[in-house]
């Protein structure tokens, strides 16, 4: 016999982890108890050593959505011998920290939906301790029913005796609900008329999907706009309709062989798409997939998610076909959460709306991953991850951090992890910013955070930026400014919990410099106590400065005005016309309107711009994202970019251009060129790398989105024996600035 005291860390609460552990230890005859306390779960187990073994090997193998990480365990004296309980959570004040990310239907309530003579079959909103909403529905802390949008519906007595009964699958599972007592679907016309209820709204819905209509779906952290991805002309519609002329649609599939069909599947992509966070993942669309052209124009990429809640499974395997299904909102605004608003703001887009009266707390979005060298890696941080922390850190300081401008989020630094918010959009709109300021509240009282520090980018015009010195003021905290890329390094520093000096290159779009230009193709020493920059891209001018993400053109003729003012004005007046290529011209000569920029981001524009990749883009980086499938199917060797001797070190680009120049004008093809350009990053990579000499190099910032570059940078520099740190449960883009933020303020407080 022996007693044994267990503290256990991981995914461990508002995943049904304790009733789980209440089975183990009754099926392997032990006394004891386990309780929640602030982000870990206690165990005190009795019994035979042998029972003990055994309950501890199946302690660790929890399965998913559960996740053990850590299981500490210490000899204690025995006591009587009591049967095994669940006791109630410490004081509120304790478990505060417990805040459960929204999780996929689980295969138990998928069963339950899909059998005919179950309580809850073809029942939308099923769920159980081990899936459904959470973090969209949570209003207050602890999470119980009381504090959701749960609390409006009263538990049947069916329900109730479930939610009550340790050995049922729904015990304690607070959003529990059944056709009887949960809540309903309808579906509304265009013009907000209800026309259907329950099973009759879910056959019209479906029957307007397959005839080319755009629906409005509540559901679960928004809502979003569905169609036909098998139809063309839908597709075509809902782009015109939503102004959103060519960035990719997500896809969500019935079923995964649906995926198979229409994609190349790996191991580990199968096993994110089926994952209790069912993301979206970004795949290779196979030939002849049957996904309509203008989906994902010009991309040899599809991004595709499996539905994750009954309402979504019930309407795509009704469907039988792929659908687009992307947010609800007119371009980057954040998402349509309450159907006054969604009937105001889609009115103009949808055909009907399908609705629920589950109300939607806070909008969550579809996360986004995608393959990469190291295994998946979370392009955009949200529904079924947010607000997990993504990082311990032993800080002195709590820091609250406001993140960028584009792909906003904040993190909060604190009782050792920086955890990390859900995606919020770009900060253009002043909706945006109201629900970064939402955020803010959120996870002030949520965490019950005090922050002694409140750390924000050095724009100085970022909305972020400004929230922060405003919040500094209100909380009483001290205001700390992270330069971007400075961040963007400290985000994957904090991710692998290193506080030694790194070498980082950080290769990105544009970001605020320390020295007032704009950065972007920089490469930083990076300790717990700052930055150096060490070495950068030799600056060039971008007529316009801004208008140059939307317009790659602009970026190339800064680049080559930049070695030869000439050729610039000859290719000005060939692609803007005698007039507008003349004021372009006059700008660079005149330094007029022009930042000096070393961004990395804005030469893929420029490459890509030179090998006639077209005028515009329609977000940031989709002529770079052409680029690199280009590489894809071409060959080349690279290109020399050598040093320039200064501090910090110039890497001279302009022999690569006159390569890049003379290899087009002899004809070469451009898949070719654009492998050529792609070789030579990889190869400054390694030689910067080798100049430096560091013992853990670092890759950050929007530009290692481009898997060709993120791999082929790896494996040169590992070859050569560098260790080569990316990240992977952080955003590598401006979504994972808070967390580097977060870092480096607490470090520089310490
Ligand atoms: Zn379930
Ligand atoms: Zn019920
Ligand atoms: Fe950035």
């Amino acid at each position: 016999m022996a007693r044994l005291g267990l503290i256990v860390r991981g995914v461990v609460q508002g995943v049904g982890f304790r009733p789980f552990v209440y089975r183990i230890a009754r099926a392997h005859g032990l006394a004891g108890f386990v309780q929640n306390q602030r982000g870990r779960v206690a165990i005190e187990v009795q019994g035979e050593r042998d029972a003990l073994d055994a309950f501890l090997a199946e302690l660790g193998a929890a399965e998913a959505p559960a996740r053990v990480d850590e299981i500490v365990a210490t000899e204690m004296p025995e006591t009587d011998a009591e049967p095994f309980v669940i006791r109630s959570s410490e004081a509120s004040s304790e478990v505060r920290a417990t805040l459960p990310a929204d999780l996929a239907t689980c295969a138990d309530c998928q069963r339950e939906v899909a059998t005919p003579g179950e309580r809850r079959y073809r029942y939308p909103f099923t769920n159980c301790t081990r899936c459904g909403p959470r973090y969209s529905i949570v209003e207050s802390l602890p999470y119980d029913r009381a504090r959701t949008s749960m609390k409006g519906f009263a538990l049947c007595a069916a329900c109730a005796a479930e939610y009550a009964n340790v050995a049922d699958r729904r015990f304690h599972a607070q959003p529990i609900a059944c056709p009887k007592c949960g809540p309903r679907i309808w579906l509304l016309d265009a013009a907000g008329v209800e026309v259907a209820r329950d099973d009759a709204a879910l056959d019209q819905a479906v029957r307007l999907l397959c005839s080319g209509r755009i629906l409005a779906l509540r559901g679960l952290g928004g809502f979003q706009l569905l169609c036909d991805a098998t139809d063309d002309a839908a597709v075509q519609r809902l782009r015109e309709r939503k102004r959103r002329e060519q960035k990719p649609f997500a896809l969500l599939f019935p079923d995964l062989s649906a995926v198979r069909a229409a994609a190349k599947l790996s191991f580990d992509e199968e096993r994110a798409l089926m994952g209790p966070e069912a993301p979206i993942v970004l795949l290779r669309r196979t030939p002849g997939a049957r996904v309509a052209p203008a989906v994902a124009p010009d991309s040899p990429l599809i991004g595709v998610m499996l539905p994750y809640t009954p309402l979504h499974a019930l309407l795509v395997e009704a469907a039988a076909r792929a659908l687009v299904c992307t947010s609800g909102n007119l371009s980057e605004e954040p998402m349509a959460t309450d159907l006054d608003d969604a009937l105001e703001r889609l009115g103009a887009i949808a055909d009907a709306f399908l609705t629920h009266d589950r109300p939607i707390v806070r909008p969550v979005d579809d996360s986004l991953v995608r393959l990469g060298p190291r295994g998946t890696a979370i392009l955009r941080r949200a529904r079924g991850f947010a607000p997990q922390p993504v990082a311990k850190i032993d800080a002195p300081v709590a820091v609250l951090a406001l993140g960028a401008h584009m792909k906003g989020s904040i993190a909060l630094c604190q009782r050792g992890e920086i955890i990390l918010s859900q995606h919020l959009g770009d900060l253009e709109s002043p909706s945006a910013v109201r629900l970064l300021e939402r955020t803010i509240d959120d996870f002030l009282a949520f965490f019950d955070a005090k922050p002694d520090v409140v750390a924000c980018d050095l724009h100085p015009d970022y909305a972020s930026t400004r929230v922060a010195e405003r919040i500094a003021g209100e909380l009483g905290a001290r205001i700390c400014r992270v330069q971007h890329h400075h961040a963007h390094v400290a985000a994957v520093m904090a991710e692998h919990g290193i506080d030694d000096p790194v070498l980082g290159l950080a290769w990105d779009g544009t970001g605020f410099g320390s020295d007032g230009t704009v950065w972007g193709g920089e490469v930083l020493r990076v300790n717990a106590a700052g930055f150096e920059r060490v070495a950068a891209l030799r600056g060039f001018r971008l007529p316009g400065g801004d208008r140059a993400m939307r317009e790659p053109r602009r970026s190339a003729l800064g680049l080559v005005h930049a070695m030869d003012p000439e050729r610039a004005e000859a290719l000005a007046e060939e692609w803007f016309g005698e007039r507008d290529g003349h004021v372009l011209s006059s700008m660079l000569a005149q330094e007029i309107g022009s930042p000096l920029t070393s961004s990395m981001g804005r030469l893929f524009d420029a490459v890509a711009a030179l090998v006639d990749l077209g005028p515009r883009a329609s977000f940031e980086g989709q002529i770079a994202m052409q680029l690199e499938h280009l590489a894809e199917r071409g060959r080349g060797a690279p290109w020399p970019i050598p040093f320039e001797a200064s501090n910090p070190l110039r890497l001279d680009w302009r022999p690569m251009l006159e390569a890049l120049l003379s290899e087009r004008d002899r004809g070469v093809d451009r898949a070719d060129l654009a492998a050529s350009f792609h070789a030579s990053l990889a190869e400054l990579a390694l030689r910067v790398v080798g100049h430096f000499s560091p013992a853990r190099v670092v890759l950050g910032g929007g530009c290692f989105q481009n898997r060709l570059l993120e791999t082929a940078t790896i494996e040169l520099c590992e070859r050569e024996g560098f260790s080569v740190l990316t990240p992977r449960t952080v955003p590598v883009n401006d979504g994972g600035i808070a967390v580097g933020q977060a870092w480096a303020a607490a470090h520089a407080a310490g």
